[in-house]
């Protein structure tokens, strides 16, 4: 079996190098934002136990976290409800897409917190009277888990509240079902903030190493979450978090992740470190290309696979 390399002294930029050549995938179109993505953006960094965290070129370009940021939202969901919130979402992956319409049946709880139903869900769970408040709670908490205070795009949370229609669909379903107890739109509302935050690849990373190490942030050295909170979240991101390409994703990198539409991945090897890589370019499952790539490759490099 091949040595596996320190993260300390791992090349970042040599690994961007073998990346940026790859020209497939499209960028998003679900927002005017993302399809004017820069296509070249392609950023990596890793945040290690010691605190430190190591980027490549356009480390610190920030770009808005969309569905990277669920796992941090369920983490906040079980914080605020004591976990009950796991009453109120299922953990099974789906096998569809991010969007489909598609509810537990008999339940009618969303299947998981990874894809929107879930995720529109558990913004609804945490903390908070009215939607500014729940908004600042997430804030809050994501900036605690990335290390430093993170914001809003304005303009982006605009587009997506305008333009998610599958989004409301999908809350207006879970009102119908009593599963969803704050109005529709609110919890659009939330959930679009949510998805506006802006990170970049260096705090996506540190994001990611917090729930890796047990709920402990690396590099301020501030509990975020219990520990047993951040093993939940890391076995749902195992199962669910490149939605139906979570399986195929496990076995090929090995490492528990959540991708984006952004093109953003934030990965958590659990007891070892969290890493990011950004680049718009998607898949046909939503994936970025380069993210994906990458990812195996950091995997084998740094001998990242959770099953060795
Ligand atoms: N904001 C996007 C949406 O709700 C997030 C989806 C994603 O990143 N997969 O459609």
């Amino acid at each position: 079996m091949r040595q596996a390399a320190d993260p300390r002294g791992y090349d970042i930029d040599a690994l961007r190098r073998r990346l940026v050549p790859e020209r497939d995938g499209e960028r998003s179109t679900s927002i005017p934002e993302l399809a004017d993505a820069d296509p070249d953006l392609c950023a990596i960094a890793l945040a290690l136990p010691d605190g430190s965290v190591r980027s490549s070129v356009d480390g610190d370009v920030p770009f808005s976290i969309q569905s990277a940021v669920k796992p941090f939202l369920f983490a906040l969901a079980l914080a605020d409800t004591d976990g009950a919130a796991l009453d109120r979402v299922g953990i099974e992956p789906t096998g569809e897409a991010f969007d489909a319409i598609k509810l537990e049946s008999g339940t009618g709880r969303p299947p998981n917190p990874m894809v929107n139903a879930g995720a529109i869900l558990t913004c609804a769970l945490v903390d908070g009277d009215d939607p500014d408040q729940r908004t600042a709670r997430i804030i809050g908490g994501l900036s605690a888990f990335a290390g430093r205070p993170l914001e809003v795009d304005d303009g982006v949370a605009h587009s997506e509240h305008l333009l998610g229609d599958r989004n409301h669909a999908l809350a207006h379903l879970m009102r119908d079902e009593g599963t969803l107890t704050i109005t529709a739109d609110e919890a659009v509302a939330v959930y679009a903030r949510a998805c506006a935050v802006l990170v970049d690849a260096e705090s996506l990373a540190v994001m990611g190493a917090t729930l890796a190490l047990g709920g402990v942030n690396p590099a301020t050295g501030q509990r975020v979450v219990s520990s047993r909170i951040a093993r939940d979240v890391v076995a749902v991101m195992a199962t669910c978090g490149v939605y139906d390409g979570s399986g195929r994703w496990m076995r090929g990198v090995g490492v528990p992740a959540k991708s984006s539409v952004s093109g953003a991945i934030v990965l958590s090897a659990p007891g070892t470190l969290g890493a990011a890589i950004v680049s718009p370019p998607l898949d046909e499952r939503g994936t970025s290309v380069r993210g994906r790539i990458g990812a195996e490759a950091l995997s084998a490099d740094l001998g990242l696979h959770v099953f060795g």
